[in-house]
Formats: C-alpha cells, structure tokens, sequence
C-alpha cells in the first residue's frame, strides 16, 4: 500500500515516506499535519493527515496479474500439450489477475480511505 497527497502546488499525486495501515497510526507518527515536499515541482505545503490516499501499490498489481497470466497461459498450454483443453487455467489465473486488480472491497486501501479522524 502507497501513501499519498494530492500535491497543493501542481495538483500531482506524490507519495509519502510512510507506509501505515490506518489514518490513526499515521497520526501517532508524523502528527495530524505533517509538511510534504512533492517531488514533481519540489515545493513544500503543510497537509493534513485527512488529506492521504491509500492506494494500492503498483508492485502488488502488476505483480498480481503477471503471476495470474502466468497460471492462466502454463496451465492452459500444459493441459493441451497433454491433449486435454481445461479452462482450470483461466479459472485460477484469470482469479488471480481479478483479485489484484479489482477485489478492493475488504482491503485496506479502503478501510484507510474511508476512516478520518
Ligand atoms: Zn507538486
């Protein structure tokens, strides 16, 4: 999971140097207004912990569904070289790629985002 503001200057989302489950815990370490420099245009505005997203990092996503494309296609080759056609592949691997993308319903992403203090 990736922390970020929506930067004051440039309006460019840029991430924050911590990595912490919930808004509370965040508060407990750098306060409920911490200063940010962004990256993109260096300036440095002061923002409040309300003001983070939680956003699922890319690593995970993609990682996700290149494991699951991975299943998908070693499975369903595997299975025709052997002279069966399987849709187990797709099944398990098309599971895969749907949980790292889209499954954000119970995640922590949302629970961050959705708890201000
Ligand atoms: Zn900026």
């Amino acid at each position: 999971m990736q922390l970020l503001v929506n930067c004051k200057s440039c309006g460019e989302l840029s991430k924050i140097p911590h990595d912490e489950p919930s808004r509370p815990y965040l508060v407990d370490k750098i306060g409920t207004d911490f200063i940010h420099r962004c990256p993109d245009c260096g300036v440095s505005k002061q923002y409040h912990v309300n003001q983070v997203i939680a956003k699922k990092s890319n690593i995970i996503r993609y990682g996700g569904t290149a494991l699951g494309l991975a299943i998908l296609v070693g499975v369903t080759v595997g299975f025709w070289i052997t002279g069966y056609f399987t849709n187990i592949g797709l099944i398990i691997g098309g599971g895969i790629i749907a949980a790292s993308n889209f499954a954000d319903n119970n995640s922590n992403e949302k629970a961050f985002n959705s708890y201000y203090i």
